[in-house]
């Protein structure tokens, strides 16, 4: 299958081209519409918009994108184009709140019902129901399938059902969860409405699975690219994990990235290792307490850790979007695992690196662990798993077409320019074939009885102990390759293995020379070798950083930890990082200029978009640097960027105008008045201005006498509701003062 293909697999002949059918392109431009309005994106993902299409006939669909290939958007922006809620089936609280998050943050009205919630919080989801109010009601599959829920949405107008990360229902695949079993059910409880798949899986059992448990014989199979072109994978072999590990660490100077080990142990130690070099890490492995377990995971979503030294325990449950690196000190067991760890670095689309960095002793590591496996086939599937893993460690070929060809897909092109061999980072040795004979004809001197360490110690011309008691100091061979390090000469044998020239065999994995290996020693045929460039930085241009103002996404940076702070979210769901960085290109100067940035829709606009530009206008004043750069020549926009409206809304209004008159101490009446707005729109303006500011006082604007009357209640009923304060006060003081003090109430929390 070609990547970005679709394919349809149906019981009655439902061809793909039926899905764009009838009324199709006005569909698309409402979900279009859709996209840009709440989102701000400017076009479609691959495969997005046919997916969304599916869920807007009613048909039901399986949809597998990779990890970031944007599912949830499939089922998010039609729920809002359709009539009814939504029900979204997720495995996790932690799932499902980082995405209701994300849509109210948007504006989009969302929630989710959840055993961690109280009674009061679920009877107030439950009104919203009731009331019709919610688009998208995120729910776990134990409790969607209680009667008493079914029962609830059974009265309720449903449009669809979604069930997001539709593996966990398989046992075959690697996050089985029994409780998705339930979902069998579906069908039957909501007959004629639609029921929707979303999985990263890559294995067809899997998938197979999946349409057989949820019922879907008859659905439309789309079937995306595995490939992730924004992910920069590499390999190197392990000769001092800590330093390699620093190296690469170096690139990634405060941003969030994760370093996976095989067992606990070596968790702890790196972790120890790298914290004893001054270089902040947190563990997290099944050994540690829950409750420390979700404060590394909270810490690491809030970015008050950046990196996370982790068993597989730690990922899935976390859809933080900027993570910039994937480190694997140690070999995972299988493609699959690694192409799931690795695919959590770059899901906002932006350059990330992944590296692996191995050992063949890996290997045996693993076999350790499988040793009481029992089940020979379970045993023999991971065996095979390994073999294609260890082939992957030393292969010479692209890394990104290794991967999407294990998953049974071809890459186009000749070169991915994002693996360290499409890169050059390992370039090919012009003298491979005497290379190559050299060590083969090591290996045969030395009696074929010695593994791969040995060999290159006595080809690099060792006085080990071991090689002068064998007497292999006398050897012909001995000292050959001199010139090469060891590290090197093992590299070269790791590809000679596996391109097929040499073997391993017996307890020991001693190296033997295979018929094609003999046909090399008789110059008939020629290994290819790369050897690791000697210089480590990559001197590749990264496109995505192509005219940001680095130190204006630093200080963007700054303003979102503030900003989701003091909103109590994850600063991802506040910007993406795709955002800043087109923030700190183009530099807008007004709320039309911000309307064009990819991440900004008409609620972040509104929340967010006066401390932007005030922060812009600060940093392009200062230093003299033009603002509104390069908005036209926009590329990879599907669509012209709608036009500044003329008419003078809210939104268009917000400029960083309103923060001098703040600056002023003018009152918001004056403003309102001034600005010929509304006093909530002032107050908004205002409330972000404090926020930005940190400013607590608020004397010239709240007499000391109101302000402590608002708090004497705050501190009884609490900040969430303004209602009751209102109420409390005998509705003497007006809503927008409410706001401006409970802002103000909430700093003084967090100082
Ligand atoms: P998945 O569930 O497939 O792993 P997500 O739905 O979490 O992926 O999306 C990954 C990221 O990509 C999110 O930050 C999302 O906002 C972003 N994204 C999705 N679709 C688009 C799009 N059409 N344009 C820009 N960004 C997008
Ligand atoms: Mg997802
Ligand atoms: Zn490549």
């Amino acid at each position: 299958m070609k990547p970005g293909s679709a394919r349809s697999r149906s019981g009655n002949g439902v061809s793909r081209h039926a899905v764009e059918g009838g009324g199709g392109d006005e569909v698309t431009e409402l979900l279009r519409a859709q996209l840009q309005q709440w989102w701000g994106y400017p076009g479609f993902r691959p495969l997005q918009k046919e997916a969304m299409s599916l869920v807007m006939q009613n048909r039901d669909s399986l949809i597998v994108l990779p990890t970031g290939g944007g599912k949830s958007l499939c089922y998010q922006v039609p729920a809002l184009a359709r009539d009814g809620m939504a029900v979204i089936v997720s495995p996790l609280i932690s799932l499902m709140k980082d995405q209701v998050d994300t849509l109210q943050s948007l504006g989009i009205a969302a929630g989710c019902v959840n055993s961690m919630q109280t009674p009061e919080e679920k009877s107030e989801i439950a009104r919203r129901i009731r009331r019709g109010e919610l688009k998208l009601l995120y729910i776990s599959p134990e409790r969607l399938v209680q009667p008493r829920t079914l029962d609830f949405l059974r009265s309720t107008k449903i449009s669809f059902v979604a069930v997001d990360e539709a593996h966990c229902i398989s046992q075959w695949g690697h996050d089985f969860r029994p409780e998705y079993r339930q979902l069998k059910t579906l069908k039957q409880e909501f007959p004629g409405v639609a029921v929707h798949g979303y999985t990263a899986t890559a294995t067809e059992q899997v998938r197979r699975d999946i349409v057989e448990q949820l019922g879907l014989a008859t659905a439309d199979v789309l079937v995306g690219s595995f490939d992730r072109p924004n992910l920069i994978y590499r390999v190197e072999r392990r000769v001092d994990a800590i330093g390699q590990i620093r190296r690469i660490l170096s690139r990634h100077k405060g941003e969030s990235g994760i370093i996976y080990c095989i067992s606990r142990r070596n968790v702890e130690a790196t972790s120890q290792a790298l914290n004893r070099l001054g270089v902040k890490t947190l563990p997290y492995h099944a050994g540690l307490s829950d409750e420390d377990r979700r404060r590394g995971q909270d810490a690491f979503i809030d970015e008050t850790a950046e990196i996370i030294v982790a068993t597989v325990a730690f990922g899935m449950g976390i859809d933080k979007s900027n993570v910039r690196f994937v480190i694997h000190a140690e070999m995972p067991k299988s493609l699959e695992n690694y192409q799931q760890e690795s695919g959590r670095a770059g899901r906002d689309g932006l350059e990330a690196e992944c590296t692996l960095l191995y050992s063949p002793g890996d290997v045996e590591t693993w076999n350790y662990l499988m040793r009481d496996v029992e089940d020979e086939g379970v045993r023999t599937t991971s065996e095979e798993s390994l073999r294609s893993m260890k082939q992957y460690c030393s292969s010479t070929q692209c890394r990104h077409r290794m991967l999407v060809e294990h998953f049974g897909q071809t890459l186009d092109g000749p070169s991915c320019g994002a693996c360290d061999v499409c890169l050059k980072e390992m370039t090919e040795v012009t003298d491979a074939l005497v290379v190559s004979q050299k060590i083969l004809s090591g290996v045969i001197r030395q009696g074929e009885r010695f593994g791969t360490g040995y060999t290159a110690q006595v080809l690099k011309g060792s006085k080990a102990k071991r090689i002068l008691e064998n007497g292999h100091d006398r050897l012909s061979t001995w000292g050959l390759l001199k010139d090469e390090s060891e590290t090197q000469l093992k590299h070269w044998i790791d590809q000679l293995l596996s391109q097929g020239y040499l073997r391993q065999s017996g307890e020991y994995n001693c190296l033997e020379v295979t018929a094609t290996g003999r046909q090399v020693l008789k110059g008939q045929l020629t290994p290819t070798l790369l050897r690791v460039r000697q210089s480590e930085e990559s001197d590749r241009r990264e496109d995505s950083w192509d005219g940001v103002d680095r130190g204006l996404f630093e200080e963007l940076r700054g303003l979102r930890t503030r900003l989701a702070v003091s909103r109590n979210l994850p600063p991802y769901i506040i910007f993406s990082d795709a955002t800043l960085r087109a923030l700190a290109k183009h530099r807008p100067s007004n709320a039309a200029g911000l309307k064009q940035i990819p991440g900004i829709g008409a609620k972040k606009l509104q929340d967010f978009g006066p401390v932007v530009l005030f922060e812009i206008q600060q940093w392009c004043r200062s230093r003299k640097i033009p603002t509104d750069v390069g908005f036209e020549g926009r590329s990879n926009s599907e669509e012209v960027m709608e036009q500044p409206q003329t008419s003078k809304s809210a939104s268009d209004s917000v400029s960083s105008e309103y923060y001098d008159l703040f600056e002023q101490e003018l009152s918001i009446e004056e403003i309102a008045v001034q600005q010929d707005t509304s006093l909530d729109t002032v107050s908004r303006h205002f409330v972000n201005w404090l926020q930005f500011q940190r400013r607590t006082d608020i004397g010239p604007w709240v007499s000391a006498a109101v302000q402590a009357r608002i708090e004497d209640s705050i501190g009884r009923l609490g900040p969430e509701k303004l209602k009751p304060i209102f109420e409390d006060l005998r509705g003497e003081i007006p809503y927008h003062v409410l706001k401006i003090v409970v802002t103000v109430w909430e700093l003084e929390q967090h100082e």
